[in-house]
């Protein structure tokens, strides 16, 4: 059985990740998502151990000492880190990983895991970007407005990314998302074991 693929996925906060990702859930069945602990509050709905496993400030900290985070970052001030058993055990057993994180933790992650894909999630444009995070009705105007200059940040890191996803219609955005993994299984460099094989019967032929 082949080792599944990491799949980093960023964006700015209300391009539609978590809606994305929801979506790509419910379709296909070989996908695990991540999902991280976090200092911030719970969103009206949010579960701990569904969305987010929700932490105390010194309960996180204390993830960081045991090492038990691929990684970590602070995000607009609260912290958000990656739990590593959870995503190792599913590639282990050939699930594709998603970890949807911001750009810190993605570079992080990168250079842990040279293989992992990296994919960066825009809105249309910016106008759009605005309107969805105040449809969405779940942070303040100050956070929204914290949120928006963060994003101004993160676009000057979009040029790291392996591939660029603007979430226009929705649908068309998941097919995407799931192109793009599945194109990724066929790459060379991720076939080294079943190349070796063909090689090895190619050899035997003469
Ligand atoms: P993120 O996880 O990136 O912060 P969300 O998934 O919460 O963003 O989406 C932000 C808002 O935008 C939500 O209200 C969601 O319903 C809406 N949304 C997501 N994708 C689309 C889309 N393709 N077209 C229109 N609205 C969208
Ligand atoms: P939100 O508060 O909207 O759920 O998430 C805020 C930001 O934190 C988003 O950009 C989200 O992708 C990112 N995030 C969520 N979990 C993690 C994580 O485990 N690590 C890092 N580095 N970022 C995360």
């Amino acid at each position: 059985m082949s080792k599944g693929i990491l799949t980093v996925v960023s964006g700015f906060s209300g391009a539609g990740k978590g809606t994305v990702m929801k979506e790509l859930l419910k379709r296909y069945d070989n996908y695990a998502l991540s999902i991280s602990a976090t200092t911030r509050d719970p969103r009206p709905g949010e579960e701990d151990g569904r969305e987010y496993f929700f932490r105390t400030k010194e309960e996180f900290e204390q993830l960081i000492r045991d090492d038990a985070l691929i990684e970590y970052a602070q995000y607009v001030e609260n912290y958000y880190g990656t739990p590593r058993a959870y995503v190792e055990q599913q590639l282990t057993e050939g699930r594709d990983v998603i970890l949807e994180i911001e750009i810190q933790g993605a570079m992080k992650v990168k250079q842990r895991i040279p293989e992992a894909l990296l994919v960066f999630v825009t809105p249309p444009g910016v106008e759009e970007l605005k309107r969805r995070l105040e449809g969405r009705g779940t942070e303040s105007a100050e956070v929204i407005a914290s949120r928006l200059k963060r994003a101004a940040e993160e676009a000057e890191g979009m040029d790291a990314y392996d591939y660029l996803l603007v979430n226009d219609v929705l649908e068309d955005c998941v097919e995407e998302l799931h192109q793009i993994i599945q194109c990724e299984h066929c790459r060379v460099m991720r076939n080294a074991e079943f190349i070796k094989k063909i090689k090895e019967e190619a050899q035997a032929l003469h």
